[in-house]
């Protein structure tokens, strides 16, 4: 599943590609024809990530409210221009692919591409191996022929300007709002700490979790007490504070807790940078490569069941927690 990083590298691709235009909504499927209807023709004004959701302002008070879930994604065709921040740490510059080109890269050689496609900057959401994109990629071959290319599968929505394509599916969520709906929706997350770097929210994710008898490793997960945490970013993090997940929050240090939001934030921003969730930190050049090239190298107990710790040699345990998969060391998280 897409964890916060995606959504803000969307977002910011959003900014940097549609905020100021006048956006052609349409969707290809029909599920979202109403939707898109009252989104046509409109100027994008703003584009906002809280968490897992991201919000489209157009004029006139109308917001688009997107949550990728489990399976969505969105692709991007075109002229794509690419936020500063993402491209400081990422590539393909000037290079053309098989579905835009990129027209201000500044750096081509400061990147590692992830051998599974995870910090791809023309689709970003969940990581896709399907036929349908193989079958994209073979149709366009080396640039597109025809812009805006024809919509492939299940587009519940699609944003067009002159120059760029946007295209989702698969999304749990995608509907429109009004101002104060949007309001409501963002005061029931919790705290994201890209949008709220201050003091404040690192009080209130502190005080929530230190109120809790719920155990930590769910209070991560729970987008009402901190949002945009994930299955990898929680395993990855407890770890990180050789913490054992089962242990309440109001049980947990004070100092850890803080320890938590502030390594968040710190793996939040590499995330968003680099388009990957690497939780890895003092890596020398040769094991930094190897880790943004494959996720087996970049994690400590993420999918790495059965196998040796990399701090005790103690095997990694997986165990189900509310249904999802948990993954920790029993022995440094004891
Ligand atoms: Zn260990």
């Amino acid at each position: 599943m897409p964890e916060g990083h995606s959504v803000h590298r969307i977002t910011r691709q959003f900014e940097r590609n549609f905020v100021g235009h006048v956006v052609h909504a349409s969707s290809p499927q029909g599920r979202f024809a109403v939707g898109a209807a009252e989104i046509d023709g409109r100027r994008m004004i703003d584009a906002r990530a809280v968490g897992k959701q991201m919000f489209l302002g157009f004029e006139g008070d109308v917001w688009l409210r997107v949550h990728l879930g489990m399976y969505g994604a969105w692709d991007f065709a075109g002229d794509i221009l690419m936020d500063a921040t993402i491209a400081s740490a990422n590539g393909r510059m000037g290079q053309t692919n098989q579905r835009g080109t990129f027209l201000d890269a500044p750096n081509p050689d400061a990147v590692v591409f992830d051998s599974a496609g995870e910090n791809s900057l023309h689709s970003i959401g969940a990581p896709r191996k399907t036929r349908l994109r193989m079958s994209e990629s073979e149709k366009e071959g080396n640039g597109l022929d025809t812009f805006p290319p024809e919509p492939i599968g299940q587009v519940r929505v699609r944003l067009l300007t002159d120059t760029i394509c946007a295209d989702l599916r698969g999304p749990t969520a995608c509907e429109v709002l009004d101002p104060a709906q949007v309001e409501a929706t963002v005061a029931k997350l919790g705290p994201d700490p890209l949008l709220d770097p201050g003091k404040g929210a690192e009080e209130r994710f502190t005080s929530v979790v230190r109120k809790k008898p719920t155990p930590i490793g769910l209070l991560l997960m729970d987008q009402n007490v901190v949002a945009g945490i994930g299955n990898v970013y929680r395993a990855e993090l407890l770890f990180r504070a050789r913490l054992n997940p089962h242990t309440p929050g109001r049980q947990v240090p004070e100092e850890l807790v803080r320890g938590l939001w502030r390594d968040w934030a710190k793996l939040l921003r590499i995330g968003v940078e680099t388009g990957q969730m690497m939780t890895m930190d003092d890596l020398d050049p040769e094991a930094y490569r190897a880790a943004m090239a494959s996720r087996d190298d970049r994690h400590w107990v993420y999918k790495r069941e059965g196998l040796p710790c990399r701090v005790c040699g103690t095997n990694i345990v997986l165990e189900e927690m509310a249904a999802r998969k948990l993954y920790w060391c029993p022995s440094c998280q004891a």
